[in-house]
């Protein structure tokens, strides 16, 4: 069964989501998600997945969206819009959050509402949200968290958010397993020429920056912070504690 069904409810004959009136279930689309034949307010009938109605993303046949998109224009052109930035990446980035810690029926509920990831609540208006973010610097950056260990409002919250590049994000992304090193980034290289030597690297923006090689995992995984504080500013969640394991061993053979 996929996910969307069990996730999402039936619904029945009669059902009203926004303008839309369920009238009788139709063959699933493509992506094997049930479908309703639905008749809007505006009498336009219209076919529409189970899930996007149940989830709020389909409030009409099309009308609503146009409607709204009139009023936007409207308010933005006359000064009177609440904030005049309904649709914009950064709001789209706002109702994704949203979605993500507290729609059961979101993709991605799973790996945020259902391990207690949620955002504060003044959060719940657009107005702080921005006012907290600022601007996407670009429509190519994400809403970020900067501790993912935080659970509850402090998860997306002004203190622990910040808008970054995907790749910012992919790294700041919890580690994998930890590797045969124990290191993050570092890899041990077994060869009959030069025996044993680890080498580490990182990625940004589709460049990897080769570190190595070290006849030790520690200098490997030194030079593997350097890179990530002077490319991302942000140092895995182990730095602080390999910093202080050093400091009790002595750190001379550090590359610096
Ligand atoms: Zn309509």
């Amino acid at each position: 069964m996929a996910r969307s069904d069990y996730r999402c409810a039936p619904i029945a004959a009669g059902q009203r989501f926004g303008r839309l009136t369920a009238i009788e279930r139709v063959a699933n689309n493509r992506h094997r998600a049930q479908q309703w034949l639905f008749r809007c307010d505006c009498r336009t009938e219209t076919i529409k997945s189970v899930r996007s109605v149940r989830l709020g993303l389909t409030q009409s046949c099309g009308c609503l969206g146009l409607e709204r998109l009139a009023e936007h224009r409207r308010g933005e052109a006359n000064g009177s819009y609440k904030h005049g930035k309904t649709y914009s990446p950064e709001w789209n980035a706002w109702r994704a959050m949203i979605g993500r810690c507290r729609h059961p029926c979101s993709s991605s509920y799973d790996h945020y509402g259902a391990i207690g990831i949620d955002y504060c609540e003044r959060w719940e208006l657009f107005e702080n949200f921005l006012a907290d973010m600022g601007p996407m610097p670009d429509a190519s950056y994400t809403l970020d968290r900067i501790d993912n260990d935080l659970r509850g409002g402090a998860a997306y919250c002004r203190g622990n958010c910040r808008w970054a590049t995907r790749s910012e994000q992919a790294f700041n992304r919890r580690p994998r397993r930890p590797n045969a090193t124990g290191f993050k980034g570092v890899t041990k290289r077994v060869t009959k020429k030069a025996g044993t030597y680890y080498v580490s690297a990182i990625e940004k923006d589709d460049r990897r920056h080769h570190f190595g090689p070290f006849s030790a995992p520690e200098p490997a995984y030194a030079a593997y912070l350097l890179a990530a504080g002077a490319l991302y500013g942000v140092l895995p969640k182990d730095a602080a504690a390999f910093a202080a394991g050093l400091l009790s061993r002595g750190a001379r053979d550090l590359p610096v």
